[in-house]
This record gives C-alpha cells, structure tokens and sequence, in this order.
C-alpha cells in the first residue's frame, strides 16, 4: 500500500500543498488531476524524495519515503520517475537509453527486454537512431520505456502523453496500461487530459487550492462533478440552477421552459457543439446537425 498522510509542502512561504492524505494499493492507478500550477508535478517529486516535506509521511510497504536530508541520492530504488522534461542521453541511440540502467552480465535478457519495451512505446523502427534525431513525442516514449525497464514497483508519471501526437496516443495509452497491469506496476499519474487516464485509473484525486477536494472513481466523479473544476475535466458543461448539466445531457425537444436562441454551431466530428443564448448566458448543448444562428429552441436535460 502507498500511503500518504497528512502531507504539507511549500517551496517558500505559500503552502503548494495542504493536508493531502490519499492511499493507493499496489498494482492500481491513480490519477492526479488539477489546473495548471495546482501542485501536480509538486506532489511526483515529494513522492519521489525530491523535497522534504514541511509536514505529513509517506509510506509504500510499512517503508518511509523520505527526502534530501535523509537519502544521498533522490529516489528509492523501487520507483521510477518520468518527469514532465525527461532526461535522456542525446548522443546514443535508442535501444541504448532503454536498455541504460539495465545489467551487461545478462545480455541475452537485456536485449530481450529491450525487444519488448520497443514494442510496448512503438519505437522498434528507431531503435538504432540516436536521440537527438527524434521528435519530442518520440523522446517522451523513450523516457517512458527507460523507466520501464528494471520493472519498478511504482512508476511517476508526470504528463506521459503530452508530446505525443494524436495519431499515436491512444494506441500508446492502451499498450502502456495494459503493460503496468501485467507486471503489476503500481502508478501515479498527473495529467490535465481525462482521456489519458479515465479508461484505465483506479482512482482520481483533484487537487485545487492546495487541498484534494476529491478522491474517488473516475465513474463517480464523472457521474457526480462536486463542482465546476471537476465537471471541466470531463468536457463541455453548464450550470443551470446551481446544478451542473453536460452538454450531452441537454436535448432538442418540442417544448419546454427552457428556451433557447442559437449562437454557433462547432463541428466536433461525431457531433455539433451549439453555443446558445439563454437569459443572457451562454448554453452549451450538442446536437446531430448545424442549427441555423437566431433559432429559436426548447431543451431539456436528460439526467
Ligand atoms: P502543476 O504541475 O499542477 O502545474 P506545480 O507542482 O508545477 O503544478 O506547481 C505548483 C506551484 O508551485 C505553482 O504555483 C508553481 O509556481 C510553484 N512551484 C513549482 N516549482 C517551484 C520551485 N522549484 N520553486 C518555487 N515554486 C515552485
Ligand atoms: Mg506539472
């Protein structure tokens, strides 16, 4: 069990983070979500022993997880952390930054690993190109896989899929999980992107002004947003008498008390977004087709 209890951190005089308490069992995955600067990467580098904390403990198996004043070197030998800049050796090749912290006494395994890693971040065709030559989102698979290789017990990661195009992502994300539920790797990731994580955490903590306003499924939370922060996570929404209502939750109908004139229509694709007036505020609802600007509708909320 990854235990945190009762953590406060800041960097000068501001607490970043206030009173954060959260468990985690071993094998699950959990997802950290919060706005930019809402101590996201702050929280990875306290579990990794990057800082010491001002208050609170950290424990995995009954083991403490301390900071700089107690270890010489950052990071129990049981994690592995990803940072949102990633530390790769530039002038070596692929296969050769993978395989870096991997042991020359078992060739055989070595190369096999490294094999199955590739395979795993969809690099097989680069594993002999230096570093330097690859994209961003190439590096960032990289550092991925690196840290993958001795198996951690648990993996940090902090905006894994952030430079990795659209084409690739989802097939990343998918072969990445199901590799960590196979070797049973413990993980934490902070993200902004709820299609990084949803399908596939455990559990969700949302931090916002320094505390963990919530802790549960990401079912539950989609289900019930405690409130705006939460809801924007997950897409479009709007708030209609102190409730918050999707944009696929509103529907065209003959009738009712909700009366709309349509502002825009976006195209999303499967669907239209339409941005539309009401008493003055903006709805969002979404809709099968364009709607003609100045219309006037009714809608109303399925639940
Ligand atoms: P997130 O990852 O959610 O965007 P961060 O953890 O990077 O948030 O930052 C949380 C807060 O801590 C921000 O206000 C940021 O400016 C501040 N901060 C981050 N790193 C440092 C640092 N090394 N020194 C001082 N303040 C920092
Ligand atoms: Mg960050």
């Amino acid at each position: 069990m990854l235990i945190v209890k009762n953590l406060s951190f800041s960097y000068n005089k501001a607490l970043v983070l206030n009173d954060i308490s959260f468990q985690l069992k071993p094998g699950e995955i959990l997802a950290v979500i919060g706005e930019s600067g809402s101590g996201k990467s702050t929280l990875l580098k306290l579990l990794y022993g990057e800082y010491d904390l001002n208050q609170g403990h950290m424990f995995w198996k009954d083991q403490e997880i301390l900071g700089p004043k107690y270890n010489l070197i950052t990071g129990p030998e049981y994690m592995k952390y990803v940072a949102q800049e990633f530390d790769l050796m530039p002038f070596t090749t692929v296969a050769e930054n993978i395989g870096a912290f991997l042991s020359n006494f078992y060739p055989e395994e070595k190369e096999n690993r490294i094999r199955e890693l590739l395979e795993v971040v969809e690099l097989t065709e680069h594993s002999q190109t230096k570093v330097k030559h690859l994209s961003g989102g190439q590096k960032q698979r990289v550092a991925l896989a690196k840290a993958l290789a001795k198996q951690p017990e648990i993996l940090l990661l902090d905006e894994p899929f952030s430079h990795i195009d659209n084409f690739k992502k989802q097939s990343l994300r998918r072969s990445l999980f199901r590799f960590l539920k196979k070797e049973n790797i413990t993980c934490i990731v902070a993200t902004h992107d709820k299609d990084d994580v949803m399908s596939y955490a455990q559990t969700m903590i949302v931090l916002e002004n320094t505390k963990v306003i919530a802790n549960n499924t990401p079912e539950a939370l989609y289900n019930n947003p405690i409130n705006p922060l939460v809801a924007s996570f997950f897409g479009e929404f709007n708030t209609i008498e102190n409730e918050i209502i999707y944009a696929h939750q509103l529907q065209v109908v003959k009738q009712s008390n909700l009366k709309v004139t349509v502002e825009h229509s976006y195209y999303k694709g499967t669907h239209y977004l339409i941005a539309a007036d009401y008493n003055d505020k903006t709805l969002f609802f979404e809709h099968p087709s364009r709607l003609k600007k100045n219309s006037t509708l009714f809608l109303t909320i399925n639940r």
